[in-house]
């Protein structure tokens, strides 16, 4: 049984269809990449799959449930979590209070506490600014504290919204080897991305979207090599 499973999915804005009847599958453990172009309907299917946009037909099921009619709290806190376009950090508050906000849900606040020391750990860059506004953070660093909010709702699923944008090509790299590293520790990634090579690279199923359809699905190897593929996207990134 599949971790995700998306089928036939439509979603309409007015007289937009954004999604028309799309099938995608995340198997426990995998990285699965979502390219296409602007206005493809990556976005739409992200938060669709959060439940943030209500869909026209087709189903949503995760973990073995059918949560197509289930509101996105109800969702995250089965652990399907989105890390948004343009990371959506509030730069107001501090880095440990952003941090906070993605345990908003759990009672356990031991472990999230736990958790939360773990997180530092791994960002030693956030760890030292923890009591800074978000807004004396990189965009590199912003994007690992959306990251690391994202992983205190403990999540079976992380899906992100083109996390490279607006990144320098180092923290391009390391953002990529984070997503490997948390996929090595077990966690299961839907990855939307503009970076086409490198979102390859790194996943184990591919899908391409076009005006709202899948146009190709497979194995990111016979993707990459495929001439109606590197003429539209490969080469951008
Ligand atoms: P991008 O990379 O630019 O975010 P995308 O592949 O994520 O593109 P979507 O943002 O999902 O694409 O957009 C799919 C289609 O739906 C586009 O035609 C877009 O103009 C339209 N659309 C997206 N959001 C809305 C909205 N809130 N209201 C009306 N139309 C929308």
């Amino acid at each position: 049984m599949a971790l995700l499973e998306v089928s036939g999915l439509e979603v309409a804005y007015g007289r937009v269809n954004a999604l028309r009847g799309v099938d995608l599958r995340v198997e426990e453990g995998q990285i699965v990449t979502v390219l296409g172009a602007n206005g493809a309907g990556k976005s739409t299917l992200l938060r669709a799959i959060l439940g943030a946009v209500p869909p026209k037909a087709g189903g949503i099921a995760f973990a073995g449930r059918d949560v197509t009619r289930e509101p996105p709290h109800a969702r995250i806190g089965g652990g399907l979590v989105l890390v948004p376009e343009g990371r959506r950090i509030l730069i107001s508050l501090s880095v440990e209070e952003n941090l906070l906000l993605g345990a908003h849900m759990r009672a356990d606040t031991q472990k999230v506490r736990t958790e939360m020391d773990a997180i530092y750990d791994r960002f030693p860059n956030l760890a030292e600014r923890r009591h800074m506004l978000a807004s004396c953070l990189s965009g590199g660093e912003q994007q690992m504290l959306a990251i690391g909010r994202a992983m205190l709702a403990k999540p079976r699923l992380m899906m992100l919204d083109e996390p490279s944008l607006g990144l320098s090509p180092l923290f391009v790299s390391k953002l990529f080897d984070l997503i490997r590293e948390l996929n090595r520790d077990g966690l299961s990634v839907l990855l939307v991305e503009q970076n086409t090579g490198k979102a390859l690279a790194c996943a184990h199923h591919a899908t391409v979207l076009e005006l709202g359809r899948v146009v190709m699905a497979g194995d990111p190897a016979t993707l990459a090599a495929d001439p109606r593929l590197q003429e539209a996207y490969l080469g951008e990134g």
